[in-house]
């Protein structure tokens, strides 16, 4: 097995070495990670200019690493196309976040931005995260992480998955259990910060207090009860529920279209 692990924290970012460590220890493992901090870029990729790549100073004895001047999306992206051989990656593992993606946070996740594009090309992604951003404890997340990488050795878990991971920032005896989740409705609500940079005025999102879903079953619950979250993920955002609603919706706008469209006529 052969994986390709990167993060949206950056090349240098602790969490995805130890998680990179850990998963030498029973793989092959190439890292192919943004070069600088990309958090909350989701899954948008570089279209505006071209990227370069680098190959890093060995690191880690028997990772090799590069980092690209893009997004984690572009560094999967890349990483799959063209630094390993067609077909040579069996898993792809974005983390170990520093901070939770629970709820619509995985919508601009980097770090499960990034799982997506592993997901997208048929391979099988896990985006991991500690709920903590100080003194974060990547041990936990780095074990797990390693466990589920076994299963995907063993071909015990689908090949279609995309798995995401949040885990509770504290040591393993204070970890009541793993659960498997749904997303909470967590939403924020940003706040917009106004100043002036002494030439012009700036606006500064800052993402604000989030709305909690704390109903048992979802990740938020999970993280809240100091349970590991795992939550399967797939990219169809169509709204199932709300379609009968809309049923004859279709008919009525092509109607109306045509009506206007006479009017103009006239
Ligand atoms: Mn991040």
């Amino acid at each position: 097995m052969k994986i390709l692990v990167t993060n949206d924290d950056g090349i240098y970012a602790p969490g995805m070495w130890v998680l990179a460590k850990e998963l030498r220890k029973v793989a092959e493992v190439i890292v192919v990670a943004p070069d600088r901090e990309q958090s909350g870029v989701g899954t948008s990729l570089t279209l505006h200019h071209p990227l370069r790549v680098w190959e890093m100073p060995l690191m880690e004895p028997g990772i090799p690493a590069y980092c690209l001047d893009g997004t984690p999306a572009d560094a999967v992206i890349v990483g799959l196309g063209t630094l390993v051989e067609e077909n040579g990656i069996g898993l792809v593992v974005s983390g170990i976040n520093e901070g939770s993606n629970l709820g619509n946070d995985v919508l601009i996740s980097g770090t499960v931005g990034a799982a997506l594009q592993g997901y997208f090309r048929g391979i099988p992604s896990v985006a991991v995260s500690v709920a903590a951003v100080e003194n974060v404890i990547f041990d936990v997340a780095a074990q797990l992480a390693r466990l589920l990488v076994h299963h995907f050795i063993a071909n015990t878990l689908p090949k279609a998955i995309l798995l995401n991971v949040n885990v509770p920032n504290a040591p393993l005896k204070e970890i009541k259990g793993v659960e498997i989740t749904h997303l909470a409705r967590r939403t924020f609500v940003e706040l917009i910060k106004e100043g002036h940079d002494g030439r012009r005025k700036y606006y500064w999102i800052d993402r604000g207090k989030p709305n909690m879903d704390f109903e048992e079953g979802t990740d938020m619950w999970a993280i809240a009860n100091h349970r590991i979250s795992v939550t399967p993920l797939h990219a169809d955002l169509t709204n199932n529920a709300t379609m009968p609603a809309l049923e004859g919706l279709g008919v009525g706008l092509l109607q109306g279209l045509k009506d206007r469209s006479q009017e103009g006529d006239a």
